[in-house]
């Protein structure tokens, strides 16, 4: 699925991770789940595309692949989200917060595929809900 990242607009189109281009709002076709006027959130580029990601006021969301010319490509589903993080890319204070030393240890060592302690990996995902009310980042581990 491809998801739209709802603070950053950072787009997960197949895979690949792009930052948008543009936050534009404008009038980009009609829902064709309901006709009504469809609205653009964020523009992305590929080397050969550009991506508009769109919704209309049911929230219904689209993403519109266009080629370089503006010619449509064709529709996708999108969905909106949090972006997944990986854990060496957190502040250890924040993880600090949440996680014991331990945990932080084996979250680390499982996410470079170093040996780890099991149990402390489950201790530390039975937390990441905990995690991301606190500091609204989805842990990818
Ligand atoms: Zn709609």
């Amino acid at each position: 699925m491809n998801q739209l990242d709802e603070t950053s607009h950072n787009l997960i189109f197949e895979g690949k991770r792009l930052e948008p281009v543009s936050l534009d709002c404008n009038m980009v076709g009609f829902c064709s789940k309901c006709d009504l006027d469809l609205e653009s959130l964020a523009y992305h580029s590929t080397e050969s595309n550009w991506l508009v990601c769109a919704h209309c006021r049911n929230e219904h969301l689209i993403l519109m692949r266009y080629d370089r010319q503006w010619n449509w490509q064709g529709d996708y589903d999108l969905e909106i989200g949090t972006e997944k993080v990986s854990v060496s890319s957190i502040a250890k204070e924040k993880l600090e917060t949440v996680f014991t030393q331990a945990e932080i240890r084996d979250m680390l060592a499982y996410e470079q595929s170093a040996p780890y302690t099991r149990q402390n990996l489950y201790r530390a995902r039975a937390k990441y809900e905990k995690f991301e009310k606190l500091f609204g980042i989805k842990i990818d581990v």
